[in-house]
């Protein structure tokens, strides 16, 4: 068995495998979310201030229309009052006629509330309109900016996946089931290197003894790290 073949492959395998998973973290992601976030806010404001637009002119419209209605209805009763002759119907008509004018009080109010809250919705959407082409545009920036790091972490992941398979394929069958076998057994490091008298795989030291006795060994021939159980390569 070609144990530097083994540990070249591990050493792939780690590098590719700590791209991926920064490629799944990158900021520039971290920063577009955060963009999004603050467009579907923009957004959210923009809405919410147009509804308030069309409730306020949908009140102006509604009071208009019913102080027309009251207009023509006042207008009817100023007819009959100039007609009727009796104390009682005119005493009775007045009376309607100053009901009607108080509603009408009331109405002009509300119509003048509605219009505050639409000059105030419509200063608020041209507030956020002149906000609306730097929000995009910085969340077209960060985009790009993402687009950028995706495409250069592709590349790297390309060319290491190139040698990753490149190392795979110097392995025999039998190498290449013992390095799975034992990658999968110790969690994505199945091969470690002898640094000195540390085992790198679980950073405990062997004994001088054991060390001396590894090397006797016939070339070729694997050992296990005492402690942790990954192939350990001199
Ligand atoms: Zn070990």
């Amino acid at each position: 068995m070609n144990g530097d073949a083994l540990w070249e492959l591990q050493q792939l395998d780690t590098a590719l495998n700590q791209l991926q998973r920064r490629l799944t973290k990158l900021p520039e992601a971290a920063a577009l979310a955060e963009a999004d976030t603050r467009v579907a806010k923009h957004h959210g404001a923009v809405g919410a201030a147009a509804k308030l637009l069309s409730e306020a002119e949908a009140t102006i419209e509604a009071t208009e229309h019913e102080a027309a209605a009251l207009t023509a209805k006042r207008h009817r009763l100023e007819q009959q009052l100039k007609i009727v002759s009796e104390t009682r119907q005119a005493d009775a008509l007045n009376h309607e006629i100053d009901l009607l004018n108080a509603h009408r009080d009331e109405l002009d109010d509300r119509e003048l509330e509605a219009m505050e809250q639409q000059a105030q919705a419509e200063q608020r959407l041209s507030e956020l309109a002149s906000e609306e082409d730097a929000v995009v545009a910085m969340r077209e920036s960060v985009a790009a900016q993402l687009a950028v790091a995706k495409g250069a972490g592709a590349d790297d992941e390309a060319e290491l996946t190139a040698k990753y398979d490149a190392a795979r394929a110097a392995l025999n069958i039998e190498e290449i089931a013992v390095y799975d076998y034992q990658r999968a057994r110790h969690g994505g490091i199945g091969i470690a290197k002898l640094i000195g008298l540390r085992c790198d795989g679980c950073h405990l030291d062997l004994s001088r003894a054991e060390v001396d006795n590894f090397k006797r060994l016939p070339p070729g021939e694997l050992v296990d790290c005492p402690q942790c159980g990954r192939v350990l390569v001199l």
